[in-house]
Parts: structure tokens; C-alpha cells; sequence
């Protein structure tokens, strides 16, 4: 992914300069600047796209924070927050003349309150360990994205990530209360409360998915949810997507709103079922698992329901978990499907767009056609219940000219997802890898609106540039590529 010039910060000061700076208020092993303490840092989950840092810091306390931000506000230093460096839309990665900003340090629990069933925490938490923290106390954080072993909250936060659990449960902006963010020039914002309702406009849902361009989020008081009394999961098998994408829809028209609903076609069904054994049907087209929890004649009456639709979907066998060990089994394949295709290739590229659920199927069907057409094999795994899908694309960067195919075909299915009335993204951010596809999302407009946004919290642009929101240069010149039907895409805007 090219550097559009337009988006590039220019500064003078030299490098050692800043570092000596930095060092007035912080410890010798806190600022990192040789290539061997950064290579660490040069990307995120999306480890195709590579940049070496500048210079990153590590700071330990919130004062520190303040002060990176304030020094490189006043230098006019671009500056890239990172949490657990897990994304896959490469929103952490570097900006070869800006700052690294770590969170890692950031990693306390700060209060636990289970009368109002919420808990404080630094962004550097990790995801899970809010569960496990809260879990003798019958409580548990809902949104679970299958990082979520290793993502920290703050980027939850900064990606408004989701996961198995967020169709019923909402996405990490449902399940917070409240978020503390420092500003560019080092200010201290408490955004949202711990009441229903904060009055003004809403900034902490506009922070919550702002990818690290509006502010950097140093504490989150996230939402605790009472773990479900009972969880029933039932895994049926199709001999065509199209039915299994329907029974999806017939599902969730039925009213019945599952705690988890995903699928997988044949390729990952395979690849899963070789990784770990769990007794996946692997002559299945795919297979779709859907997971019910609540109280005990609740669940039991929802098993009934969804069964009775899988039927009429056409389902060619319908298995249900008898004890809680086969039900994390059925689960265990779908959570290590993406490990597992990475058996099956050298490489894969991940894509993250979202689709109206009732074209499940159809759209499907659109993405094996492009395969045939670029030339490169697919599988889906996805959540279906929010029709978020996550073609993995196989590839091998090692021969020439693969890569470049693999982000031409991912590209597709972006528009493909687009045109069928979706989004670019379900969960994994615009980052660096979707910027071009925001132009084909959004209007003129629409984008300018974005930049104002912006520009009120970062009139310099210094947080995070190149990244999420592409500037109109960038879609000139990408519009260029995509003349639709003779129609060119902003032509008021200079060719270069
Ligand atoms: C195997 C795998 C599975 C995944 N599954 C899911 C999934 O199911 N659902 C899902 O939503 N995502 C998933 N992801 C993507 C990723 O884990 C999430 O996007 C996660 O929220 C990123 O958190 P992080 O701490 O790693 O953030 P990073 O990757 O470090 O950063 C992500 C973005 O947030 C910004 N940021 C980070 N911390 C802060 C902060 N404190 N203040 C301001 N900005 C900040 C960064 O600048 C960057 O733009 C998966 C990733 C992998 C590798």
C-alpha cells in the first residue's frame, strides 16, 4: 500500500534531538530508536504492510503520556498509538518519520464494581483478562473478539471490535460507559458516565472506532454482563451455501437472536476439521453453528426452534452438543479456523466487509467466481448473524506478483460488499489496508464531513495520518482507477 502524498506530515527536527527530549521525563529503556529495539514494532496482524518505526516510546504513567503528545504536538511529529499490535487493517502501523506511542505498560485493572456491574480499566488490559477478572464474581465483558486472548481493550476500543458474542451483545461501543482520551496537545477529555444517558454530543461513541486519529484512549469503564445461566450449541451441515446462508436469515426473522451464529464453507470446514479433529463434516458446501444461551427453558425452547428452521432450510445433518465439553469442541474448530487455514497456505489475507444477511448466499457464490478470476483460492469463515464476512484469501508471497492479486481480489469484495448495500468493514478497521475502498463507501461529502471531525480534535493531522479516512487526493487518484459507466469520480479535483 503506497503513501499517498498528500498524506504524508513533514517535519525538520532531527531525530536525536526528539530522543533527547523524551528523555527529560523519561527512563532510558522507555524510548527505543535502534532498528533492532523496533523491529518489534514495524507492523500489526496485517504483516504484509512493514514500516520501521522512527522512534518509539514506552511510557509508565499518564503524565508521560501527556507529555509525548504535548512534545510532538509542538515539534509537528506524526504519532501512531499501539496496543497489543493485533489488528489486521494495519492501523498500528508505523509512520517511517513519527512517533510510536506503546500502551503495553498501561496493563492494571483499576476497579472492579459489581453492584453497578462495571469495571475500570487501563487500555493495555487485555481483552480476556477482564473476563477471567470478573468471573468469581458470576460477571463477564461480552464482546470477544477471537484475539481476544492477546488484543488489548484500548484497540478494542480504537477498532470498535467485535466477535462471536456482539450479535446478541452488541459491539465494544454498546458495552462501555465511559473512556478517558488525551487530545493532541496533551489534554485529559472524560468522555461518556457511568448514567444511561451523558448530555452533549456523544463523543465517546465517535472516539470508539476513531482507529487512533481523534485522541489516545488511556482508561476504559467497560459494562459487566452476568454469564448466561446455560449455552446450547447446534451445528447444522448444508450440501449448498446458498441454504445455509438462508437458514442465517430465517433465524434471525424468526426473532430468535442467538449468542453466537457463524459459518464456514468447505475450504475452512476442511482445513479446521484437519487442525482439530472435532468431527466437522468435511463433504459439507458449509456448515453453520449457532449457539443459544439465556435460562434453561428459554434455551431449550430456542434449540427446538432453530432446529425446526435448519430443517426447513434444508439441512442434511443437524448435530447438538450433549455436555458443555462437545459444546466447546464445536466451538474449538470455528475459533482455530484461522491457524488452520494458515496451514493450508503460505500466506492469507484476511478481509473484513459486511453484507445485508439475507445475501449471504449470492454473495458467496459472486466471491468464488472472483477466486476463478484472480486466479487464487478463498475461504470463508465469518460471523454470519451479522453478516460480517471474513474471506481469507490464499496466497504465497513468495511468488511474484501474488500479493498485489491478493489485495486486487480483496479489493473486489470490498465493492462487491459495498454494491450489494454493506460496508468495507465489519470489525477490523479501515486502517491502511481498506483507505482506497472509503472513497468507493462515501460520498465527496461525506469525506469532507470526516476531515472536519478531524480536524476539531487534530488540526495538524499528526494522529495516526494515511490512515482510516482518505483525503480527496487520494480518492481523486483512486477514482481515477474506477471510471463507473464514463462517470469520473471527483472531477473537480487535480490529476497526479
Ligand atoms: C487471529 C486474529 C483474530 C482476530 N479476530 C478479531 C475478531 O473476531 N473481531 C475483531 O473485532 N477483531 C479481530 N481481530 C483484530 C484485532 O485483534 C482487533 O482489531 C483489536 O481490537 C486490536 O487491538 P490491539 O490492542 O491489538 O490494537 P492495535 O493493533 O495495537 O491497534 C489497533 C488500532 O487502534 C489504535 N489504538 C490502539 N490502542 C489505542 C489507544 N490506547 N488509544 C488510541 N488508539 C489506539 C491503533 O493506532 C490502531 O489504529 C483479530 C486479529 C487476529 C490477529
Amino acid at each position: 500500500m503506497q503513501v499517498h502524498a498528500s498524506e504524508i506530515v513533514h517535519h525538520s527536527i532531527d531525530k536525536q534531538a526528539l530522543v533527547d527530549l523524551f528523555l527529560l521525563f523519561l527512563d532510558k529503556d522507555c524510548v527505543l530508536s535502534s532498528v533492532e529495539d523496533m523491529s518489534a514494532y514495524e507492523c500489526d496482524g496485517l504483516s504484509a504492510y512493514r514500516r520501521l518505526p522512527w522512534i518509539v516510546v514506552l511510557p509508565n504513567t499518564l503524565d508521560q503520556v501527556s507529555k509525548i503528545l504535548r512534545t510532538c504536538h509542538a515539534k509537528g511529529i506524526p504519532i501512531v498509538a499501539r496496543g497489543a499490535g493485533t489488528g489486521l487493517s494495519g492501523g498500528a502501523l508505523p509512520i517511517g518519520n513519527g512517533v510510536l506511542l506503546s500502551l503495553a505498560k498501561f496493563n492494571r485493572i483499576l476497579e472492579i464494581d459489581t453492584d453497578n456491574r462495571m469495571a475500570r480499566v487501563e487500555p493495555g488490559v487485555r481483552n480476556l483478562a477482564i473476563s477471567e477478572a470478573v468471573q468469581p464474581f458470576g460477571l463477564y465483558y461480552a464482546p470477544d473478539p477471537s484475539s481476544q486472548i492477546a488484543c488489548s481493550i484500548g484497540g478494542n476500543v480504537a477498532e470498535n471490535a467485535g466477535g462471536v458474542h456482539c450479535l446478541k451483545y452488541g459491539l465494544t461501543v454498546h458495552n462501555i460507559l465511559a473512556l478517558k482520551v488525551f487530545t493532541i496537545n496533551g489534554e485529559l477529555l472524560e468522555l461518556g458516565s457511568a448514567g444511561l444517558d451523558a448530555p452533549g454530543y456523544d463523543l465517546m461513541a465517535l472516539m470508539t472506532g476513531s482507529e487512533g486519529l481523534l485522541g489516545v484512549i488511556v482508561e476504559v469503564t467497560v459494562k459487566l454482563l452476568p454469564i448466561p445461566e446455560m449455552a446450547q450449541v447446534l451445528m447444522a451441515s448444508f450440501s449448498s451455501v446458498e441454504s445455509a446462508g438462508e437458514s442465517v436469515a430465517k433465524i434471525i426473522g424468526a426473532g430468535v437472536i442467538p449468542g453466537g451464529l457463524e459459518m464456514m464453507d468447505n475450504p475452512a470446514i476442511r482445513a479446521a476439521e484437519d487442525f482439530v479433529r472435532v468431527g466437522y463434516p468435511v463433504d459439507a458446501a458449509a456448515l453453520v453453528l449457532c449457539e443459544l444461551d439465556g435460562s434453561p427453558d428459554q434455551v431449550c425452547d430456542e434449540v427446538e426452534r432453530v432446529r425446526d428452521l435448519f430443517q426447513r432450510c434444508g439441512a442434511d445433518k443437524i448435530r447438538s452438543a450433549q455436555d458443555e465439553t462437545e459444546r466447546r469442541q464445536l466451538w474449538a474448530g470455528r475459533k482455530a479456523a484461522f491457524p488452520a487455514v494458515g496451514r493450508i497456505a503460505p500466506d492469507y489475507y484476511c478481509m473484513d466487509g459486511t453484507i445485508p444477511r439475507k445475501r449471504l448466499g449470492e454473495v458467496l457464490k459472486r466471491i468464488s467466481d472472483l477466486a476463478v478470476q484472480h486466479e487464487l483460492a478463498v475461504a470463508n469463515v465469518f460471523h454470519a448473524g451479522d453478516g460480517n464476512l471474513h474471506p481469507l484469501i490464499l496466497y504465497d508471497a513468495n511468488i511474484p506478483g501474488d500479493i498485489e492479486r491478493a489485495e486486487e481480489f480483496g479489493g473486489d469484495i470490498l465493492e462487491l460488499c459495498v454494491s450489494v448495500g454493506g460496508t468495507i468493514t465489519g470489525e477490523h478497521g479501515v486502517g491502511v489496508e481498506k483507505i482506497n475502498q472509503m472513497c468507493v463507501q462515501f460520498s465527496v461529502a461525506e469525506i469532507q464531513q470526516f476531515h472536519a471531525v478531524k480536524h476539531a480534535f487534530d488540526p495538524d493531522g499528526l494522529l495516526n495520518p494515511g490512515k482510516a479516512i482518505p483525503t480527496l487526493q487520494r480518492c481523486a487518484e483512486f477514482g481515477a482507477m474506477h471510471v463507473h459507466q464514463g462517470q469520473l469520480a471527483f472531477p473537480d479535483l487535480e490529476r497526479f
